[in-house]
């Protein structure tokens, strides 16, 4: 992908429609750009990092364009048309999600001169260039892939399964506050190991803090409760527990949370990640919902799109859209889907500030906005 040394390559992140605010956040940090910039450096070649389509300092020998969700192929299409009329000498490869899930689309869609598909192995074994951003976090990948095989998750289908140990991660460690990008932290077979090794050890003199980005394994829980325990002594906070499954099983999921509280955790801190505008019609996640505000815990919904959905213009602020706007479910409609996260977004203002449901008023979402 990357040929001979002294070249120069920019690194382009599209401008994906994340606000400004929230490009730093550790949801969205281009960390595979991150991790080949270290490669570039190492292999001693120049590089830059763009976020956005700008000018380059100098002309580009290649530009690497980085892909996330397939539903947003058009700003990268975008950021390959910007390049390329730019820097018409240079060579655009893209890689990243949408790449590797479709790359005939990609090739053809973008305009690209070349796609990448999977991870780059050796970049992936460097320390990210943190550097070239300005964040006060540490990303780490405890694991690659998942054990499981969702019908709605690519996870599985872009990433080959391998855990890191203890040893290695600590090696890694270079800030007080790390999270985890790991699909599944709790399968990993090293995983007490980790969990007591971040319990001790400090960076600069001070403890760790830890946070995992996906939800934990409420089954891997259930039948390891200990893991809860060794989680809060980690100092693991923004709890998420996965409920992909029917109404019927909640009583698996209140055992989770309740193995969760007995580790010291606050029910009202803890979220539930949902999926909707999925298999499971709007009655059944209402019915979650409910369950989940009778637990007093909170919610962090996702709406599904199909993993080759190549377009998303769904827009909050309107009042209709129809599916040539954004994918919308059989099971499902356009009213249905705004009235669950219009719910959501009022179950989780309530719990967090233990407003009764009826007492809620619209103007709370702008005073407690998140
Ligand atoms: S457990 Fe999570 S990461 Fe693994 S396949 Fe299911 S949704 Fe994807």
């Amino acid at each position: 992908m990357i040929f001979g040394r002294n070249k120069k390559i920019l690194l382009v992140e599209p401008e994906f429609p994340v606000v400004n605010k929230s490009k730093n956040h550790s949801n969205f940090l281009p960390i595979g750009l991150l991790k080949l910039a270290s490669y570039c450096r190492y292999t001693e070649n120049e590089v830059q990092l763009i976020r956005g389509n700008k000018a380059a300092s100098f002309y580009p020998d290649q530009i690497l364009i980085t892909s996330l969700f397939t539903y947003w192929s058009f700003y990268v299409k975008e950021s390959v048309s910007f390049y390329k009329s730019r820097y018409p000498k240079s060579e655009v490869i893209v890689g990243g999600i949408y790449a590797t899930l479709m790359p005939q689309h990609c090739k053809e869609y973008t305009g690209c001169d070349e796609v990448f598909i999977g991870q780059h192995e050796e970049a992936d074994k460097l320390m990210p260039a943190y550097d070239l951003v300005d964040v006060d976090y540490q990303i780490l990948h405890g694991m690659r892939g998942c054990s499981r095989k969702c019908p709605f998750c690519g996870i599985w289908k872009i990433e080959g399964l391998n855990f890191k140990n203890a040893d290695e991660l600590n090696k890694e460690i270079c800030n007080n506050k790390l999270i985890f990008y790991d699909n599944n932290m709790l399968v990993n077979p090293n995983i007490r190991d980790i969990l007591s090794m971040l319990a001790e050890t400090t960076y600069n003199g001070r403890v760790l803090k830890c946070e995992c980005q996906s939800g934990f394994d409420g089954r891997i829980l259930s039948r390891n409760p200990d893991l809860a325990r060794l989680l809060r002594k980690a100092r693991f906070t923004n709890i998420r527990l996965a409920w992909d499954f029917s109404y019927d099983q909640y009583s698996e999921v209140e055992n989770w949370i309740s193995i969760m509280e007995n580790a010291g955790y606050n029910r009202r801190n803890i979220f539930i990640f949902m999926v909707y505008n999925w298999d499971f019609k709007y009655d059944e996640l209402e019915n979650k919902r409910r369950k989940c505000f009778e637990w007093g815990v909170q919610i962090a919904d996702c709406r599904f799109r199909p993993l080759d959905q190549t377009f998303d213009n769904y827009n909050p602020k309107v009042k209709y859209q129809n599916d040539n706007d954004y994918f919308i479910h059989p099971e499902w409609s356009d009213s249905l889907i705004r009235k669950f996260r219009a719910d959501v977004r009022k179950h989780n203002i309530c719990i967090r500030y233990k407003i009764e449901w009826n007492n809620y008023d619209k103007k709370q979402e702008r005073i407690h906005s998140y």
